[in-house]
């Protein structure tokens, strides 16, 4: 009988999953994945196989309303799609780790109340993604649980990129830069060596640019850098979140225009970045296709946003060798790689616009100064790989 590993990705309403076939090796093969989408609205569940291909999934009664109904529905599923296959762990993807889960680690009663306590660094995500933990543990205590974090990678940060430059006595209780789509940058730094080995063990930044959209600077393969801080709000312009922003500007929407904390936080986290500067879509696509001078506004400050962090990213690595583009826009977008690079070109890049078009792996020229990649990324395969491993270790008596 076949083992598998459950991957979970659990948000306010939607909870994707993966299921891979665990195996001797780092390279699982996925199985099938899949979406549960409008939890408490109008619940809709997606999936596919391991080449892609959609599958029929059951419809699903309004009453899926939250994480614990909604994994009722995945499982019972699966455990028909899999011939009674044995799911051996289910990792989960946690967005804070706070300084403590430097990291993966075997869930526990107590994992999971120190988790809690991390609420508040990350209200709109870390209580779904512990919502999902509890729905398993209640559904399924015999399964063991694994919680992978998008803060870990980059506990390799000097201690003067975690500086938070408050009073110091507010910092001593977590206060600090952490960084996330850790899973994401770990997964590359993993698959570099086979894909370029000398690069490696060099300087490079990966442009994580999805809805989300974060630079980690990568120094032989560990984190030194990124462009997310405290939140992911930090950084990146993305497709609703501003990135940075003057600190000042949030004074002046509390005192200036009275906005309550509530209105400044779904305005922060739902109306921003590409949304608000468009009015048009979050959806690079969509503006990419639009005519309206606002969108093309938005576009142009995205790319303007991406260079200059690549600009600071390079000189706190002291030069570059690669640039890599990954998730959503960096993997599908050529003309936004090849804008990226266009405003990067003082670096000495210099793409090479047929393998840019193709999406191939290099799209750089050889005589480029820096190398340009195009790498997909893949964090589930991160998170079962995770699982996988502290599950088969001694301190997996759970
Ligand atoms: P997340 O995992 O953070 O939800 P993804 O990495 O899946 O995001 O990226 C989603 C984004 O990728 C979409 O919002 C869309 O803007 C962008 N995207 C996908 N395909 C393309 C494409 N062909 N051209 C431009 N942008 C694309």
């Amino acid at each position: 009988m076949d083992d598998f590993a459950l991957v979970l990705n659990s948000g306010s309403s939607s909870l994707k999953y993966a299921v891979f076939r665990t195996s001797v090796g780092a390279d699982w093969p996925i199985v099938v994945r899949g979406n549960l989408e409008g939890i408490g609205t109008a619940p809709k569940m997606s999936a596919r196989d391991g080449a892609g291909a959609s599958l029929e999934t059951p419809p699903l009664p309004a009453e899926v309303s939250d994480a614990r109904a909604a994994l009722e529905y995945v499982f019972a599923w699966l455990q028909s799609r899999l011939a009674g296959g044995r799911i051996m762990g289910v990792g989960h993807r946690v967005v804070h780790g706070g300084a403590q889960y430097t990291q993966p680690v075997i869930v526990t009663a107590q994992v999971l109340a120190q988790l809690r306590r991390l609420v508040p660094y990350a209200p709109l995500h870390q209580p779904y993604n512990l919502a999902a933990i509890e729905a398993v543990a209640q559904h399924r205590p015999d399964v063991p649980q694994v919680a992978c974090f998008d803060t870990s990678f980059h506990r390799s940060l000097p201690a003067v990129a975690k500086l938070v430059p408050l009073p110091q006595e507010l910092c001593r209780d977590g206060l600090q830069r952490y960084g996330f789509h850790g899973l994401s940058y770990e997964y590359i730094a993993s698959v570099l060596p086979q894909v370029a080995p000398q690069l490696a063990q060099g300087r490079v930044i990966v442009a994580h640019l999805g809805s989300g959209a974060s630079l980690c600077a990568l120094r032989a393969g560990e984190s030194v850098e990124n462009t997310f801080g405290f939140t992911a709000l930090d950084g990146l312009c993305m497709g609703t979140r501003p990135g940075a922003v003057d600190p000042g500007v949030i004074l002046y929407l509390f005192q200036g225009l009275g906005l309550s904390v509530h209105e400044v936080e779904t305005m922060l986290y739902k109306k921003s970045g590409l949304l608000g500067i468009s009015g048009v879509s979050n959806d690079m696509r969509d503006l990419l296709a639009s005519r309206e001078p606002s969108a093309r506004l938005a576009v142009e400050y995205f790319i303007y946003r991406v260079a200059k962090e690549v600009g600071a990213l390079t000189a706190v690595l002291g030069g570059l060798d690669a640039l890599v583009f990954t998730a959503g826009i960096g993997e599908n977008s050529p003309v936004i790689r090849h804008r990226v690079c266009e405003a990067c070109a003082w670096l000495g890049i210099d793409l090479d616009e047929e393998a840019n078009t193709a999406n191939r792996p290099r799209i750089s020229r050889a005589t480029s100064a820096v190398a340009v990649l195009m790498i997909p990324t893949n964090e589930e395969l991160m998170i079962a790989r995770h699982t996988g491993r502290l599950l088969a270790s001694p301190e997996a008596r759970w």
